[in-house]
């Protein structure tokens, strides 16, 4: 498949680098490819400037956000969540007209610090304003729930963990759920409706509190019955 990431940072690096791995045609998109290639500073989350990643994956294109949307066949939305609406507004309403959306970002306002808070939860999501947002795009959340490293990785923990997906459209979530199944995910647990991105959501703040406790970011959530 040709796969746009919108989404230049860890979750971005991660997904582009599992799936050119296993074959798919993978363009990464930024705001201005120029501005972004011209930096040498790490992100703000310590990820080395993206040139020197880039020079280790050459099979990845960086382009701008309109151009990794356009020539897709699945995007997927791995910008701040503060922002998403704008970098999807940017990828271009046209360019995602018809097409599965995977949305892993988070509603995290870090304006008064850490730990952030959450800028729409319980009565919205930032799944459901995408998805009103773009109604002619099939969104589909998923992966938000883990850290980057983590997510085309299942098999890196000691036992197996549980992946959600939400979403309003059954195809576009089949076509997830198949994709996901490739990196080895078998706990893939569909929630309903966008609607239910909700909930996945508002685990961050207990994600957060467990990372604390346990050290790092390693662990993932399962469903155990
Ligand atoms: P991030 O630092 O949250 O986002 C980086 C991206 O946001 C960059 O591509 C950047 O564009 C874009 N951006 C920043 N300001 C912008 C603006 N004003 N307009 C348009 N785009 C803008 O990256 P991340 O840590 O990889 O996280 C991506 C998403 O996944 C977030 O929503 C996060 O909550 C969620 N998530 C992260 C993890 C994780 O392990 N990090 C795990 C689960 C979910 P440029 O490339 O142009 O700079």
């Amino acid at each position: 498949m040709n796969i746009g990431i919108l989404g230049t940072g860890s979750v971005g690096r991660a997904l582009a680098e599992g799936l050119s791995h296993v074959g798919h045609q993978v363009q990464i998109g930024t705001r201005d490819p120029d501005t972004t290639l011209a930096r040498t500073q790490p992100d703000r989350f310590g990820n080395p400037a993206i040139s020197a990643w880039l020079a280790d994956h050459s099979e990845v294109r960086l382009v701008g956000f309109s151009e990794a949307a356009a020539a897709a066949d699945l995007v997927v939305n791995a910008t701040s969540g503060d922002v998403s609406l704008l970098a999807l507004e940017a990828a271009g309403a046209d360019n995602l007209r018809g097409k599965v959306l995977i949305d892993v970002s988070n509603p995290l306002d870090f304006s008064a610090g850490f730990p952030p808070t959450l800028f729409v939860k319980d009565t919205d999501s930032l799944g459901e304003r995408i998805q009103r947002s773009f109604p002619e795009t099939m969104v589909v959340k998923t992966l938000n729930t883990m850290n980057a490293g983590l997510m085309l990785n299942p098999g890196r923990l000691s036992a197996p963990s549980a992946v959600f997906v939400s979403g309003d459209s059954p195809d576009a979530k089949q076509t997830v759920t198949d994709l996901l199944a490739t990196f080895g995910w078998e706990q893939i647990v569909d929630l309903g409706g966008i609607a239910t991105a909700r909930g996945v959501e508002m685990l961050m703040p207990m994600w957060l509190q467990v990372m604390n406790v346990q050290g790092g970011p390693e662990f993932n959530w399962a469903i155990v019955t």
